[in-house]
């Protein structure tokens, strides 16, 4: 079955065709590093790795070149690194800020079994290739300079609104635009800005004294064209990032290249919300993915956030995360002996070509496992196989069975000695003893269980951490 995508840009689903099938090429904006990635971040960086995995199976490891980038220079850098390094020199405080975030954001995302993209362009290193096309862009018409600023024109783009499907007019209406007397236009936007006393800066383009700093959108219609060329195939983002972000990552690229499209595919993933609230700071229902790790196997998260159609808003919920690990382990369990390789389950493949429909690709496997559990051999390499091109079942059973939050590894000595004071409790029926040591480990979030050992028929205690 040929592969099929929802394009934000023609609002349809179309059949996918590279412009170059030997080189399939995707840009996802990425994070701004200043902070902990937090759980709805990482809904377009699994979503679009599931893309990636796909495309990379469809055409080929080798012909597909997946970007992703990183923003690092940004207000909300700067902000932080004042904030957290007070005695440093700005400049050192947001190199610390920013190195720290995306070291934090890497080990998180492989977390999540999400495999790092061929390039991870920064902006900091594509200064030069901005500039450039911010001096194209005047020199065509574009955009103008104004009080050391360099704002782009929109009403040089007449195809402006195109991709978030909203008139002139309506932006105007609607916006919450900065006002600035030398904009021409409400809607220009900003290419190029000086710089604060102290905050990062560079040489300005087109003859302006001031030292200045890109504006955000520009970053990323110069670095996808540093590594993916002036058009091609799939641009990825929240569904946030519609307008103005990729609005305006569309006006610049195409009237600075002259070409009739920047990407042939645009897509966008659907907001993520918590128990049902939008997710804020204020809310006290901010959820990190640092702090989901400490809880929850990677897996389990990634599980939980394939089980909603990607366009779709998901609620993200505690009992979602319970049961999506709760299937893991019986796919762990039903494939701890399987071993060779298995065939891709037609279904599940054709659920995912179908403009990424996993929660139905979880159902074919879901029949897999049936199967599995009624004893086929087949069924249950064709379950790891599949399961396995969804970025799941990437460790062995054991590893998985063996899983503690890390906050709880430590600790495990320490949960053997209760253990062996509660038997030898038990074994001089001191059973009050017995019991108020079990309560003991049930307070500290641990739950025991008792069984016979089918063989020597003595008594075995193992733990768990409680859900
Ligand atoms: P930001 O660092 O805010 O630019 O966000 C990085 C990526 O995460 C962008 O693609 C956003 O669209 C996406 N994103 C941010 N918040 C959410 C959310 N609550 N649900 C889904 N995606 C989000
Ligand atoms: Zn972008």
């Amino acid at each position: 079955m040929a592969l099929k995508l929802y394009n934000t840009l023609t609002r349809k689903k179309e059949e996918f065709r590279p412009l170059d099938p030997s080189n399939v090429r995707m840009y996802v904006c990425g994070p701004t590093v200043y902070d902990f990635a937090h759980i709805g971040n990482a809904r377009p960086v699994i979503v679009f790795d599931v893309l990636y995995r796909l495309l990379r199976h469809v055409y080929g490891p080798d012909h597909v070149t997946y970007v992703r980038n990183i923003t690092d220079v940004d207000d909300k850098i700067n902000a932080r690194a004042a904030q957290d390094y007070p005695g440093l020199p700005l400049n050192e405080a947001i190199r610390r800020v920013t190195e720290k975030t995306e070291k934090q954001f890497h080990e998180d995302m492989a977390a999540l079994g999400a495999l790092p993209p061929t390039v991870e362009p920064r902006a900091t290193e594509h200064i030069e290739e901005m500039k450039a096309m911010i001096e194209r862009l005047v020199e065509k018409g574009c955009a103008y300079v104004a009080e050391d600023h360099v704002l782009f024109h929109v009403a040089a783009m007449p195809d402006y609104g195109k991709l978030s499907g909203r008139s002139l007019d309506e932006m105007v209406a609607g916006a919450r635009v900065e006002v600035a007397p030398f904009k021409k236009d409400p809607m220009d936007f900003v290419l190029w800005k000086p710089s604060k006393p102290g905050e990062p800066s560079w040489a300005s383009p087109c003859g302006i004294a001031a030292r200045g700093r890109p504006g955000w959108h520009i970053e990323c219609s110069a670095m996808s064209a540093a590594h993916l060329g002036e058009m091609f195939d799939i641009h990825g983002g929240g569904i946030d990032l519609v307008f103005p972000h990729h609005e305006n990552e569309v006006a610049q690229s195409r009237c600075a290249n002259g070409t009739p499209i920047m990407a042939q595919v645009w897509m966008h993933n659907g907001f993520l919300q918590v128990e049902g609230e939008k997710m804020a700071k204020s809310l006290g229902n901010f959820v990190t993915v640092h702090e989901l790790l400490e809880d929850w196997p990677g897996e389990a998260v990634r599980l939980n956030m394939l089980m909603t159609h990607y366009r779709q808003p998901l609620n993200w919920t505690e009992a979602g995360l319970r049961e999506a690990k709760r299937m893991l382990d019986h796919w762990y369990e039903l494939t701890a002996d399987t071993s060779g390789e298995g065939m891709l389950c037609a279904d599940a493949v054709a659920a995912i070509e179908d403009d990424l429909n996993t929660p139905k690709a979880v159902s074919a496997l879901h029949e897999l496992r049936q199967a599995a559990a009624r004893g086929s051999k087949p069924a249950g390499r064709s379950l790891k196989a599949s399961a396995q091109m969804l970025g799941l079942l990437q460790q062995d059973s054991q590893t998985w069975a063996d899983w503690r939050p890390p906050s709880f590894t430590q600790d495990d000595a320490r949960i053997a000695t209760f253990i062996s004071a509660r038997n030898a409790a038990r074994a001089a029926k001191n059973f009050k003893e017995a019991d108020r040591i079990r309560d003991e480990l049930a307070a500290m979030g641990i739950v025991l269980k008792d069984a016979k050992d089918p063989k020597t028929g003595e008594l075995v205690t193992t733990w768990e951490v409680a859900r």
